[in-house]
């Protein structure tokens, strides 16, 4: 990592470093160190630079130090490919100016009235910043001069000329004065874009910085505690409850991308995986797949994902902690990208915190902790999606069926309450069943268990339903009396279950013969299945672990209420099979 000494090294006048003081820089990033020596020195520079680099100090504050506030005509002018982008740099450059009294910077963009920023301009701003049409119309109707102007900035260059503002850009840049001072500011170095600085800059200063050393603070950056085993259960908490469009899942293995994909597909979320051998051509379908919208989550290892550019990911979680502080860099980058808000989770086994704290060192940002989502959440969350979804449906009509429905079960059931009625309706529609279903939800014991050890070593050994459900075991293994028990599964209708995969479990996994095997009903979350004989404690061992559809199992005896009447008829029907 380049050392980048302090910010009084800089040569900052008072009321600049001041500011940043306030805002809470401590050290400068690469770009800094380097431009804002060279700009106050009065050379022109051309800074390659990604996103996130910081940038917009790197110009903004020797920009500031080039003003005469007490003059009131524009002395700089910043062009910005974007009105996001010029209003995001107008208030970061309003907020170096806290000490400066009476310093004035300006947005000025298209798609707005004209006529608001021309007054604006004619109360006097020593700063301008603007997309390149917009600063251009002002000066042709007159509203805005350039004879005070010292400094320009093109940020964010080779964007502005993807945006077809190059013709713009040199009218500009051709209108200021000679004496004046260029900063250029580009991602990338095309060709077009040396032609621009060979023309209009004066023996540019060249800074070319890498991504990887910098600062990336539009992204929000968080962890959570998750011992390895149960992480797939968190990491489909996290995306049930997240607002990001769209979200890309980190992983390190092509096995895990597989792994951890077919999972979360399994779950009924948009998703998909790619890995370095996928080929390119795939791979650019996936990426378009989940630019315009057809996929929301993409698991990706860190060779597939090179160079992913997506505005529409808001979220990226990084299933396990990368190795190197730069792979963490690069992965955080695929969000809050094009100025918006991004928010990167990463997952630590209690084992792995250590490692946060290098990341940390390398990003200059420390790292939240969240936790996972609770089931409550979750719910809360499908319950607000399912409301949301009530008054398109309503319009479509069709309801009599349930309109009837309703109106018989309240005839036949006076007492009951609508109010309530609702509020059953709606946890069965989210796949709520109860507390009966929560009980013994091994993630939600693994997570506070990971929570109040803090630093502790993830405890392999110990299964959570040894606590809650230790009684049944005992059950289990002293043989059932009367009726024929039943078993109840956590996986469902929802996840996709087949009768055929569960008989597959219960004969291979579980060592049972089909003979052992009776009715299975599946519902939504869950399933029941007959298996007259019982199970021993050993067999509810193994099959506790087993997953089908993707999911643990989690047998256990039945103590809910048989269905089979009225609202709780399995949404499969009665059905047998065999895999
Ligand atoms: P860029 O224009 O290169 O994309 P920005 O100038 O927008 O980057 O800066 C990205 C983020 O980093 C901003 O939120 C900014 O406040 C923050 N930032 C910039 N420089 C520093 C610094 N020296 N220390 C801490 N945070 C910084
Ligand atoms: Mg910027």
């Amino acid at each position: 990592m380049p050392e980048n000494g302090t910010f009084d090294e800089l040569g900052l006048p008072p009321a600049l470093q001041a500011a940043i003081a306030d805002l809470g820089f401590t050290t400068p990033s690469a770009i800094q160190a380097q431009a804002i020596p060279a700009l106050l020195g009065g050379r022109d520079i051309v800074g390659v630079a990604q996103t996130g680099t910081g940038k917009t100090a790197a110009f903004g504050l020797p920009l500031l130090a080039a003003i005469d506030y007490d003059i009131p005509a524009v002395q700089a002018i910043v062009l910005t490919p974007t009105r996001e982008l010029a209003m995001q740099v107008a208030d970061a450059i309003q907020s170096f100016a806290t000490h400066l009294p009476g310093l004035n910077v300006l947005a000025v963009y298209g798609g707005s009235p004209f006529l608001p920023q021309q007054r604006a301009l004619a109360r006097g701003a020593q700063v301008v910043v603007g997309t390149p049409g917009r600063v251009l119309d002002h000066l042709e109707r007159r509203t805005l001069k350039l004879d005070q102007v010292r400094f320009l900035v093109l940020d964010e260059a080779d964007e502005m000329l993807r945006m077809g503002f190059a013709e713009d850009v040199d009218k500009v840049l051709s209108a200021a004065p000679r004496e004046r001072q260029v900063a250029l500011f580009s991602a990338t170095m095309p060709p077009q874009i040396r032609r621009v600085a060979e023309q209009h800059l004066n023996r540019p200063v060249e800074i070319t910085v890498s991504r990887q050393a910098s600062t990336v603070t539009s992204v929000r950056q968080t962890y959570a505690v998750v011992p390895h085993r149960h992480k797939t259960g968190a990491l489909a908490r996290v995306l049930a409850v997240s607002e990001a469009d769209a979200a890309i899942v980190f992983v390190r293995t092509r096995g895990a991308a597989e792994e951890v994909g077919s999972a979360l597909i399994e779950r009924g979320i948009s998703a998909a995986y790619i890995s370095g051998d996928v080929a390119q051509t795939e791979r650019e379908k996936i990426v378009d797949r989940l630019r315009t919208g057809a996929l929301d989550v993409l698991v990706a290892t860190d060779v597939a994902a090179r160079g992913l550019d997506v505005d529409r990911i808001g979220l990226v979680v990084n299933f396990d902690v990368p190795r190197e502080p730069e792979i963490y860099v690069h992965r955080i980058g695929r969000t809050g990208r094009a100025g918006r808000e991004g928010e990167a989770l990463s997952f630590v086994t209690p084992a792995e915190q250590s490692r946060l704290r290098q990341i940390e060192r390398t990003t200059r940002q420390s790292l939240l902790q969240v936790d996972i989502p609770s089931p409550a959440e979750v719910s809360a969350h499908r319950v607000q999606a399912l409301l949301a979804r009530t008054g398109a449906r309503a319009e479509l009509d069709r309801l009599d069926l349930y309109r009837e429905a309703i109106a018989v079960h309240m005839a036949q059931n006076p007492d009951v309450d609508p109010f309530e009625l609702l509020a059953v309706l709606t946890a069965l529609s989210v796949g709520d069943e109860g507390p009966v279903a929560v009980q013994g939800d091994d993630l939600d014991d693994a997570l506070s268990r990971a929570h109040l050890t803090g630093g502790g070593r993830e405890r392999d050994g110990e299964r959570s339903y040894d606590r809650p459900e230790r009684g049944e075991r005992r059950r289990a293994d002293t043989h059932i009396a009367g009726g024929s028990p039943r078993w109840r599964v956590a996986v469902g209708h929802r996840d996709g279950l087949q009768p055929g995969a569960l008989v597959g479990a219960l004969t291979g996994e579980g060592g049972l013969t089909g003979k052992d095997v009776g009715k299975i009903d599946i519902f939504g979350s869950f399933a029941l299945v007959d298996i007259p004989d019982g199970l021993s404690a050993d067999v509810i061992d193994r099959l506790a672990r087993t997953r089908v559809a993707g999911r643990p199992l989690r047998i256990r005896l039945d103590s809910g209420p048989r269905p089979g009447h009225g609202a709780s008829r399995p949404t499969h029907g009665p059905a047998r099979g065999r895999s």
